[in-house]
């Protein structure tokens, strides 16, 4: 019986790969078929995918509480993609006066968008709007750790947008190192930077491009001067919104020891409708692990059995500590002591570059990341306007707003030459003339 099932296992596995390759070479034939490029046709998908979520927004609502969060659109693409397809003339030289110089963004085809577990909604379909605003086709595949909502996302997306042009692909590692396999024209991943590196050597065997939005440890300096009362408050509701596992949430608080010494207070959240759980088993075990060895000054409380941990403040912890060589993403707030601000600034700086920086301060100084917030956490991931992505081992490219529009077309160079050459043939001449003059 049991090499019966295992036979079965297999064939279900060969089957779903086989799916998986069909679903992505339907996807290149229906981008090849040239229906994505007029606008008309990518604004009727936008408006459909807007309607997606309002509709369903009870049934997502629902996924997102089984798995954990909120959904967002990135809806700018829908008012504003007339302007950012059109073209953009540019400056001509003499020998090309009479001509049209232009840059025309282009779709790049098939881009594959790999999703991580924490905002399954928001990972994937910020993306997917900039591909179709784009004009391209693309390959969605959602985490499995967020499987009611990756499960949804596969039943509805279909039901409103072309069927064959944006494919939802389920399952884990195996399958999305399938999907590596294959050519795309563009990955945007969500993830680890662990995972990340494996996506960007798969997808160079192709010289595919692409976007790695990953995470990593993002500091939050408290200058003493600051009002801390304020810094305490919204540094609370980033650290700990959906239960601490946000990329951009501050991941440990560097400031002077008589700042470490205020008391802090802290609530009972474990009742409150509004305080998540760790995702799953596995990184239950892993949060508890980091806090072994601390006393906590606020919280540390947890249940198993809910996967519950309480919002932890955890003070003197040294920098060489496991806790601070690794992502934190749970409700865990280790304070590290520096001497002064520019000891902070030394600190951050000798560390890879994070995807956020966070300064409760007046004062601006030499560092380098992803995006900086100051005087709040992660208030400039909420503008589109913003370029919103990594640096170094935080990630690479960018997305939100236009940002993703053009982060997933290719800039063309175009150059439409006049058939008059009279206008030409005068200004080559100038043009020799005047450099024989400078010489
Ligand atoms: P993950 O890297 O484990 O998984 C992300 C995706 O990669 C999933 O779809 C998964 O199926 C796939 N995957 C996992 N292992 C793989 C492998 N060996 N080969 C190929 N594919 C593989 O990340 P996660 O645990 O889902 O998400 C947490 C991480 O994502 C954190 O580091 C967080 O900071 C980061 N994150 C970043 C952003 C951002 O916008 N920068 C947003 C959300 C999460």
């Amino acid at each position: 019986v049991s090499r019966l099932c295992l036979q079965f296992q297999r064939l279900f596995v060969v089957l779903k790969l086989s799916m998986e390759r069909q679903a992505v070479q339907r996807a290149k034939e229906a981008f090849l078929s040239g229906r994505t490029r007029p606008l008309e046709f990518r604004l009727q998908q936008l408006h459909a995918l807007q309607r997606m979520i309002t509709e369903k927004e009870a049934e997502i609502s629902t996924a997102l509480k089984q798995d954990i969060n909120r959904v967002s659109g990135d809806w700018l693409a829908l008012e504003k993609l007339a302007v950012w397809a059109a073209p953009r003339p540019v400056e001509r030289n003499l020998l090309t006066i009479s001509d049209e110089v232009y840059i025309q963004p282009e779709p790049l085809g098939l881009v594959l968008i790999i999703g991580a577990w924490n905002y399954p909604w928001a990972v994937t379909l910020q993306p997917l709007v900039g591909a179709i605003a784009a004009g391209n086709a693309a390959v969605v595949k959602p985490s499995e750790l967020s499987e009611h909502s990756s499960l949804l996302l596969r039943a509805l997306l279909p039901r409103y947008l072309d069927k064959d042009l944006y494919p939802v692909v389920t399952g884990g590692v195996s399958e999305t190192q399938e999907l590596l396999r294959l050519r795309f024209d563009h990955v945007f991943y969500t993830g680890s930077s662990t995972v990340g590196k494996l996506v960007m050597a798969a997808a160079a065997r192709h010289l595919t491009p692409v976007t790695l939005e990953l995470g990593g440890k993002s500091p939050c300096y408290i200058d003493k001067d600051c009002d801390i009362r304020i810094a305490c408050r919204r540094i609370t509701w980033g650290k700990f919104v959906n239960c601490g596992q946000t990329c951009i949430a501050p991941d440990f608080i560097l400031c002077e020891p008589c700042i470490q010494g205020r008391e802090f207070y802290g609530a009972d959240p474990k009742c409150s409708p509004d305080y998540g759980r760790i995702i799953n088993q596995h990184h239950f075990s892993r949060v508890m692990g980091l806090m072994e060895g601390y006393t906590p000054v606020v919280g540390g409380q947890s249940d198993a059995s809910q996967r519950y941990i309480a919002p932890t403040v955890l003070k003197d912890v040294p920098p060489h500590s496991r806790l601070m060589q690794e992502e934190i993403f749970g409700p865990l707030l280790p304070i590290v002591t520096v001497s002064d601000m520019d000891d902070a600034i030394r600190f951050v700086n000798e560390r890879e570059k994070p995807l956020a920086l966070y300064i409760f301060c007046s004062d601006k100084k030499e560092t380098s990341s992803g995006g900086v917030t100051v005087n709040d956490v992660m208030m400039h991931y909420t503008l589109s306007s913003l370029p919103f992505g990594g640096v170094g081992e935080s990630g690479m490219g960018h997305y939100h707003g236009k940002h993703t529009f053009d982060q997933l077309s290719h800039q063309r160079a175009c150059l439409v030459r006049s058939l008059w050459r009279g206008l030409s043939i005068i200004f080559a001449s100038l043009n020799i003339y005047f450099h024989f003059q400078l010489e």
